[in-house]
């Protein structure tokens, strides 16, 4: 049985493909700007699923006959295998799976890449095989192998990395630009040769695989220099190119709707690298090729002992709560690994139940994602009203009684804006020290992500609360509890 009635008249199928496309683009446009906030990002998500279910069922119209096990059997197998990852995916790993999920992308492209040339037959150059596009179209097929390819293994070693399967310290090959240089160059002009010069179906797909096979190279040794720690960067650059390789799939195959949702996951990962870097206060190139993270820093910034910290434990912490009329909480990766939010939210009301003002202050790179904290408070219900950005919290700690970190390390060093030594400094940071009293709960007085000593630990108002921040918070909860 045909998906579509063969006696359909073409032209009515391209009519409705194309509205189909259509109106997918304008769904895609506004699902973004839908996950633009915390409110409505969740709709939003549903939103660009239904776009992409609406372009895939309109290149179908377009295609017309087609078997529909094919169909049935790629959207059953497809579908289970993501809806099982998600399921089990736990909230700390969607970076790795997000990486993943770009990688597949790209090898998705760099198949189409292929797919496209082995259909294609003919004779001459890979330029005059070309039905449409002649050097242009043999061209931008190259360069849909050659990012794909890059995106895939670069994907995959950002996906090992994050979930630890292998050392997230940077791997410092030696003359590894003069390597990258080559690797990027060499496929280039095997593409060119392709394209102009080499003749023969045979030659060219060679030529083609060995181009995949050097990029795959690439991918890989563009990633290893970088550390674990600025993998959600490059796995959002990961994102960019992974929507650059499907838009130039898009020209490959003549796909219009590819090439415009293709563009919009270029175009959106790269600015969400250029807000995470500006967040942290490192240009791309440094991320990039900066190999950060290498060894621990020395400088001031660096390790050091810690002189005249100060501690105390969560029935203490519940007295000054309890009394307490201005609490700013600010969560970090710390909540996220001890999956506290939910205890963070008990907490909140049972001190709004006291008379306490809560709010929340999120910094803009807390945890390992773009926002990380926001989601997870969002999944324990606290009020958007009570979430402030730090920008809109900054100025007012002083006039806080009690500020409680949790689980945030570097975003709240007070280092970074007087420590020129120090990797952090720059980077806009929380002012808590500013606040009469901060408790902060972690487990140790071990280092965050950028591997510095934080000299919030020895202010004279601040007061460490060792733990697991779950097990501390609902020690607290207990406490206030009984008060
Ligand atoms: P940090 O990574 O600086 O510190 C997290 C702290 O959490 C650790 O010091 C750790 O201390 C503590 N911790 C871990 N597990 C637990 C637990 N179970 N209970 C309590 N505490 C725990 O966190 P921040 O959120 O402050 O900063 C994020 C960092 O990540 C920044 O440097 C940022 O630049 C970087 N980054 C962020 C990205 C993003 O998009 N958000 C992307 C890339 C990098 P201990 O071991 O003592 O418990």
């Amino acid at each position: 049985m045909d998906f579509i009635a063969a006696t359909e008249p073409m032209h009515l199928n391209h009519l409705l493909a194309n509205f189909g496309y259509l109106v997918s683009v304008v769904m895609f446009m506004l699902a973004i700007m839908r996950m633009g906030r915390v409110k409505t990002a969740r709709s939003g998500n549903f939103l660009a699923a239904a776009a992409m279910l609406l372009a895939v069922v309109s290149s179908f119209v377009e295609m017309g006959q087609i078997e529909p096990w094919y169909i049935v059997g790629g959207l059953v197998v497809g579908g289970a295998v993501g809806a099982i990852m998600a399921k089990k995916v736990q909230m700390t790993q969607m970076p790795e799976m997000v990486a993943l999920l770009n990688g597949f992308g790209g090898l998705a492209s760099t198949f189409v890449g292929l797919a496209t040339f082995f259909s294609m037959g003919g004779s001459g150059t890979l330029g005059q095989m070309m039905r449409e596009g002649g050097w242009f179209g043999g061209m931008n097929l190259v360069l849909t192998l050659i990012v794909g390819s890059v995106t895939f293994t670069g994907s995959v070693i950002a996906f090992l990395k994050l979930s630890e399967k292998m050392s997230g310290k940077p791997i410092l090959l030696p003359g590894r630009h003069v390597l990258n240089g080559i690797l990027l160059l060499v496929p280039l002009v095997l593409g060119v040769g392709a394209v102009w010069f080499v003749q023969g179906v045979p030659v060219i797909a060679a030529v083609l695989i060995l181009i995949v096979l050097l990029t795959f190279v690439l991918g890989v040794t563009i990633v290893i220099p970088i550390g674990g720690g600025d993998m959600p960067v490059v796995i959002s650059l990961l994102n960019s190119y992974s929507g650059i390789a499907a838009a130039l799939a898009g020209f490959t195959i003549n796909e219009p709707v590819l090439v415009v949702s293709g563009s919009l996951v270029g175009a959106s990962g790269l600015i969400l690298t250029q807000i995470m870097c500006k967040a942290m206060n490192r240009s791309l190139a440094n991320v990039m090729f900066g190999g950060f993270g290498a060894e621990a820093p020395t400088g001031g910034g660096g390790g050091g002992e810690y002189v005249g910290v100060k501690s105390s434990d969560p029935e203490s912490v519940a007295m000054i709560l309890a009394d307490a009329g201005n609490i700013v909480i600010v969560p970090g990766y710390g909540m996220a690994v001890a999956q506290a939010q939910h205890a963070v939210r008990e907490m909140a009301n049972i001190l709004e139940e006291k008379g306490a003002n809560i709010r929340y202050a999120v910094h803009p790179v807390a945890g390992r994602m773009p926002g990380h904290m926001n989601v997870l408070l969002a999944e324990a219900n606290v009020p958007y009203e009570q979430l402030f950005e730090m920008d809109q919290i900054n100025d007012d700690f002083r006039n806080v009684d009690v500020v409680l970190v949790i689980g945030a390390n570097d975003t709240v060093n007070p280092s970074a804006k007087t420590d020129k030594s120090s990797p952090l400094y720059g980077m806009p940071v929380m002012n808590v020290e500013e606040a009469r009293t901060v408790f902060t709960m972690k487990r140790s007085l071990g280092s965050g992500f950028a591997q510095v000593k934080n000299t919030l630990f020895e202010c004279q108002n601040n007061y460490m609360v060792y733990g697991d921040a779950r097990k501390t918070l609902e020690e607290i909860i207990k406490a206030l509890k009984e008060d």
